[in-house]
């Protein structure tokens, strides 16, 4: 009994000594912070740090912690890419006089009635946001409605490289049924960023990418909203259209098979409700 208590004690010590973070050089003083599943960026200048997404409790107290340790400057902004909890939580670690904490409008709003807890922003936007700090220019844009509330893409001028979580997911399916996914500006959006002018896209899930890969994504997202819309225009079942589909340019994208069905149903769903096409008198 009792080597198996030690044992225990040793596996979850060794588990915790572990830490599931790792922040790593995207070059040019910008930092991806990798919380297992999720991803927030930081930018560190000579006149302080900009932070997009703190994550959690724990994960935001250990990246102040080490942010403290590594570099000489404060955290000066805090950035929240969107309402969801899973991305903002644990701001608290930051806030401290001479923090600012900025949001989208809707996102800053969603934070205030869901009486969310966490920082409530000082500053909020319309459309577009440029943060100047330290001699480096960081855009804020809003692309209309696609994930959770105020969802904004970062674009970080100097790094050429282009921040955005939720609705972006380079190199995996996205997500099961899609949930609070708004397809149709999920597909807007996507597109609306390829115009802008950057190299490097970093995902607050997932792979660092290309624009390349972002096409291909798009590419799968279009794909798969055409084949439910058609499915449902020539009268096939949910059931139907998840048995015959095919999306093979996407087959090699990891969870293809296992969540292909889910995301039919989730597409399938907003469209019968959201689009309306439940109750259109030629269906
Ligand atoms: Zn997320």
């Amino acid at each position: 009994m009792r080597i198996v208590a030690i044992w225990f004690l040793s596996f979850f010590v060794a588990h915790s000594a572990l830490a599931d973070y790792s922040i790593e050089p995207l070059g040019d003083g910008l930092y991806r912070f990798v919380d297992d599943r999720h991803r927030a960026v930081f930018l560190v200048t000579d006149e302080g740090i900009v932070l997009v997404d703190t994550l959690n409790s724990r994960a935001a107290a250990w990246l102040k912690a080490e942010l403290d340790k590594r570099f000489d400057v404060p955290v000066r902004y805090v950035i929240y890419s969107h309402n969801h909890s899973d991305h903002i939580y644990g701001a608290e670690a930051f806030d401290a006089p001479g923090v600012t904490f900025i949001a989208h409008r809707l996102a800053a709003q969603d934070i205030q009635i869901t009486k969310t807890k966490t920082v409530a922003p000082d500053i909020s936007f319309s459309d577009q946001l440029a943060l100047d700090v330290g001699g480096q220019r960081i855009l804020l844009r809003y692309h209309g409605p696609n994930d959770g509330r105020g969802s904004v893409s970062v674009e970080f001028k100097r790094q050429r490289t282009l921040f955005v979580v939720d609705w972006i997911v380079l190199n995996r399916m996205p997500w099961r049924k899609l949930w609070s996914y708004d397809i149709q500006g999920m597909i807007n959006s996507t597109r609306d960023v390829l115009a802008l002018d950057f190299d490097t896209f970093v995902g607050g899930h997932a792979d660092i990418g290309t624009k390349a890969e972002i096409v291909h994504y798009l590419g799968y997202l279009e794909a798969l909203y055409e084949l439910v819309v058609s499915g449902i225009q020539a009268g096939k079942t949910l059931s139907e259209i998840q048995q015959q589909a095919r999306l093979a340019p996407y087959a090699g994208l990891p969870h293809y098979d296992a969540w292909l069905a889910d995301n039919i149903e989730g597409v399938y769903e907003r469209l019968m409700e959201e689009s309306g096409m439940g109750w259109r008198p030629d269906l």
